[in-house]
This record gives C-alpha cells, structure tokens and sequence, in this order.
C-alpha cells in the first residue's frame, strides 16, 4: 500500500500556513489489511481509519458516484484498484486535490500548484455539482484565503450559481449547512463568506432574510454607507477584526433583518426594525438548528442594539428593564456579548471603525451598579417572597439612578 498526505495539509504547506490537521488517502489496501495493522475504523458511510497513535485520519483511496438528490444519494466505491488520480478527482477544489508522499514528492494531476499561485479557487471536475454542500465550502474558503488575495474562479462561481439555482442547496440537512456556516463565520473574514454566497445566488436560497438586506436604504447621518446589506457586511467584517466568538458574530449578521421589513415609503427611517426583526431572526434560527447560545444572542441584539446605542440616555428604568432582559444578574458574559456586538454595529458603517463607543463602557459600568445590590440587609429586613423581588427591584433602581447622577 502506499500512502499519501492530501487535502489541506498539502495546501497549507505550499501556502506556507502552519498545518494544524492531516488527511491521508491510502492506494492499494483493504480494510482487512488497515484493520491487520492496527488502525482503527471511523464512521460508517465510507472506509476512514484512525491511527491509534497520532489520531491521525487514514481514508482508503474512493471514487464516488451520485445517485439520487442530497447528501445521502452518493454511492462510494473503495478497493485496492482505485488509483490516487481517481481519488482526487472527486475533490472538490484543485488545491484541495493535490497529494504528496514521505519523500514530499508532490501529485498535482488537476494542477492545484498552478492555482495556488493565480489565487484561485477552481474546482477539479463537472462532478462538483454532485455535492451542494461545496457552495458552502468553496464560500467558506474564499472568506479564509481573502487576505491572502484568492478569489473564485468565474467557471466555479458559475457552476455554484447553478447549484443553487437547481434547488439542490435545500436538499442541504441543517446540521451540514450550520457546521459550514459557523466555521466560515469564524474564519478572517467572514463578510466574503456571505458576499460570495450573495454572488453565486446562494444566499437568497439559504438566508433570503439577510439577501433581502442588499438595496435598502438607511439614514446616510448614521449610516454613511446607506445600503443595510453593506452595513451587515462591515459588521461582520469588525466582528471578525475583533476576534469576537461565534455567538457575537452570528448576531452582527442577524441583527438588522427587521430592515428588510420596512415599507417602502417609509425609507431610509426603520421604525421598530427591532421588533420586526425577531420573527425573521427566528426563522433563521431555527432553518439551520443554530445552537442556543447563538440563538439567544441572536434574538437579544435584534431587539435591543438600539438601546444599546441610547445607553447614555436610557432612563434608570429603562436601564433595569434592559439588563433584566438580559438576566445579567446570573449570565453576565451573555450582556457583554451583547454589548460587544452593539459596539461591532457602531463601528460596522462607512468611515466610522475606528469612532469611540463610550457606551460600552457605560453598560458595563450600569451592570456592575445594578449587580452590587446586596440582597442580604433585605433578607434581614425580613423580605420574602414577591415582596423581596420586589425591594431588591426597588434598591437596584435606585442604584441605576445614582449611577447616572455620577456618571452624567
Ligand atoms: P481544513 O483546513 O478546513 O481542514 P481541508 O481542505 O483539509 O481544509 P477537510 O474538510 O478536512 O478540508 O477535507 C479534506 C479534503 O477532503 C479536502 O481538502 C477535499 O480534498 C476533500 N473534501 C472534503 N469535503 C469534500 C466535499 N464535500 N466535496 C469534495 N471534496 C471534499
Ligand atoms: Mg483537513
């Protein structure tokens, strides 16, 4: 049997990016001859083994033939007979299909190499319309290899605008798409994720609610860059700048969906997008079983960047109601979240990234007023019940005022 490196490890070795995981694809072998020495089998859809040792994955070389709709409707055939060649033509993109064995001699049958250096994401074969899932991942590419200058290559781009006009991406299961989704929100920049998903017609299939951003107009006082979808873009764009986790990031995309619902005669004012935006935002949510976390996080930005914003100039009760909403008393990450993804909002518009965002600052400083109400004395004041929420109420409120006496 021979064996070969492929995949990423390949890729990022040429590119001169620290590889963090190896793939290998093993020519002439059988799973009895893997099982004989020692590896261990993964998975049960095709033959994948572990090396016990390094953890490392070992896939027996395959070629795949499709037969039918979706993910599922693939036929797989492994056996010693099929050559390297025909293993990487299956791949999807032709710097994704490149091997190189322990000598670090180099196999680069759809010219991979040549790619690379035109910074081009090119895919191997017609066969790449077989699987939907490679609009995500070639969209997810683009976003990681932007800053290094790739782009998609038109035929691709065309070929990904066939996919999705066929109706084949709804054929996608949602955890297939949400594992694609969230790596691409974390990757460099995650914007170009969405902007290439916008380019080849995907997006309007996947997430109709954030395409349907792009033309709407906002106040050019606020919002010099005027259209709402630019605006997303730029979000996530700081979001990612900041290194802000998937939860902050995932609420930056949704957090202005509300927009798209606006009346046309009422343009470039958004009267209570906030509200609006919670029935699309759990649309989304739920089209993709989004984790909670981002769910949750998603849902409050919606509804209350706004505030956010106004912090200064919230009232006191105002202030409590916000910080109640965010049950900050118990998940206090979850309200810097938030204030994060507020602050990414404010500097996600045309000339403005760099402006101070005091507000942050300020809702930290409200949080740390309201939680520092010691329910002790009430306790001792003999509260109990509903009678104690509401003294504890009565005695945060009271704090929130003094805390904007002193900060005003
Ligand atoms: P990463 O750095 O994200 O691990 P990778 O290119 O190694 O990137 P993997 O998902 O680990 O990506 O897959 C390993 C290889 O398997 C890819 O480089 C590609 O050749 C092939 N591959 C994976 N998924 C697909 C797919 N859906 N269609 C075609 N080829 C695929
Ligand atoms: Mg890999």
């Amino acid at each position: 049997m021979q064996i070969y490196k492929v995949g990423g490890a390949v890729r990022d070795r040429l590119l001169g990016i620290p590889v963090t995981d190896v793939d290998r694809v093993v020519v002439g072998a059988t799973a009895e001859e893997m099982l004989a020495k020692g590896f261990r089998p993964v998975g049960a859809d095709f033959p994948v083994f572990l090396d016990p040792r390094t953890g490392e994955e070992y896939a027996l070389a395959r070629t795949e033939r499709k037969s039918g709709r979706g993910y599922g409707g693939f036929v797989f055939h492994a056996s010693p007979e099929v050559t390297l060649e025909e293993d990487l033509i299956r791949r999807d993109l032709t710097i994704n299909a490149m091997a190189e064995d322990d000598h670090g001699n180099l196999t680069d049958p759809y010219h991979g190499q040549r790619d690379l250096e035109a910074r081009l994401l090119r895919h191997v074969s017609p066969a790449f319309a077989e699987d939907p899932l490679r609009v995500l991942r070639v969209a997810r590419f683009a976003a990681r290899y932007a800053p290094l200058g790739f782009k998609v290559a038109d035929e691709t781009l065309e070929l990904m605008r066939q996919l999705s006009d066929s109706g084949e991406l709804e054929a996608l299961t949602p955890e297939r798409s949400w594992k694609e989704i969230s790596r691409a929100l974390m990757e460099n920049q995650p914007q170009v994720f969405i902007q290439v998903l916008r380019d080849c017609d995907a997006l309007k299939v996947l997430m109709p609610e954030v395409d349907a951003l792009f033309g709407v107009p906002q106040p050019e006082a606020h919002h010099p860059e005027i259209d709402t979808g630019v605006h997303t873009l730029s979000v996530l764009e700081q979001a990612a700048l900041h290194q802000q986790p998937l939860t902050v990031r995932w609420a930056c995309l949704l957090h202005d969906l509300g927009k798209a619902l606006t009346p046309e005669q009422d343009w470039p004012r958004h009267i209570a997008h906030e509200h609006k935006g919670l029935k699309p935002i759990k649309a989304v949510n739920e089209r993709f079983k989004v984790p909670r976390d981002c769910q949750e996080l998603a849902l409050l930005v919606g509804q209350y960047h706004t505030h956010g914003h106004r912090a200064l100039e919230l009232k006191a009760s105002t202030l409590l109601e916000l910080l109640q909403s965010f049950d900050v008393f118990r998940r206090p990450q979850r309200f810097e979240e938030f204030i994060a993804a507020c602050e990414m909002d404010a500097r996600g518009r045309k000339g403005l990234e760099n402006r101070n965002y005091p507000q942050a600052d300020y809702l930290r400083g409200a949080a740390a007023a309201a939680r520092g109400v010691a329910v002790q004395p009430l306790l001792e004041k003999g509260f109990k019940g509903p009678e104690l929420g509401e003294a504890i109420k009565r005695e945060r409120l009271r704090a929130l005022k003094a805390y904007k006496e002193g900060t005003h």
